[in-house]
């Protein structure tokens, strides 16, 4: 987990963790230079967040994951971005040709009217298609009231449809005004869990600290 220069969207209802960045690129890149240099390369690939979007990381930072991927014979690096960034991706993309880059949208979900007027995600666009051209995996936020097991099964159905991977994160109690709804967790845990927990294609975490970093 690296530190940027903090989320420019910050609008989106159920976050807390924009937070956590910093104005002074200069101290990012100590900090994130101190972080990636325990990468192994073990798996040949390297997961980047960083509480908003890969565009706040410092362009050292972004070079030094360059750097350290190609010591360490990484091939496929993941970074996270928000819509809004989409027309930035393929300069991206080409700063990395040399890899193989896995660009990942915080959707949260396909139902509009729940991302848009609920969640306040700022994705002004309803056709999953154009959603995902510029994106190769998405996250999707389950255990909001109003969702069920068949809208759930939906998303779930046009993620694996429109993306080679997804992530599905249960919302869990923070500091911001959206509160988990238990039932729909309880559904959730019941219903859909137990069809998708072997799918290679999905990541569920049942806690957002599953991937082993935050708190
Ligand atoms: S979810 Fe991501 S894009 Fe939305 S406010 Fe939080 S950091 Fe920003």
């Amino acid at each position: 987990m690296l530190r940027g220069s903090g989320c420019v969207y910050k609008k989106c209802r159920f976050c807390d963790y924009y937070h956590d960045s910093s104005k002074n690129g200069s101290e990012n890149f100590n900090l994130n230079r101190e972080v990636l240099s325990n990468v192994t390369g073990e798996y040949g690939e390297l997961e980047v967040i960083n509480s908003g979007s890969v565009f706040e990381l410092d362009s050292n930072t972004l070079m030094l994951i360059k750097n350290v991927c190609r010591e360490k014979n990484i091939s496929v690096i993941h970074f996270e971005s928000h819509y809004l960034y989409k027309n930035r991706i393929a300069a991206l993309r080409t700063f990395f040709s040399d890899f193989r880059l896995k660009m990942k949208l915080g959707l949260e979900t396909f139902d509009y009217d729940l991302r848009e007027n609920i969640l306040k995600k700022g994705i002004n666009e309803k056709s999953p298609k154009v959603i995902s051209e510029d994106f190769d995996e998405a996250n999707f936020l389950f255990g909001i009231t109003g969702q069920t097991a068949d809208s759930m099964e939906k998303d779930i159905q046009l993620g694996l449809t429109y993306f080679e991977r997804i992530c599905l994160n249960i919302m869990c109690r923070n500091t911001s005004s959206v509160i988990p709804d238990n039932d729909v967790k309880t559904v959730f845990l019941k219903e859909i869990y137990p069809l998708y927990k072997e799918n290679t294609q999905i990541d569920i975490l049942i806690n957002n600290t599953d991937f082993g970093v935050g708190d």
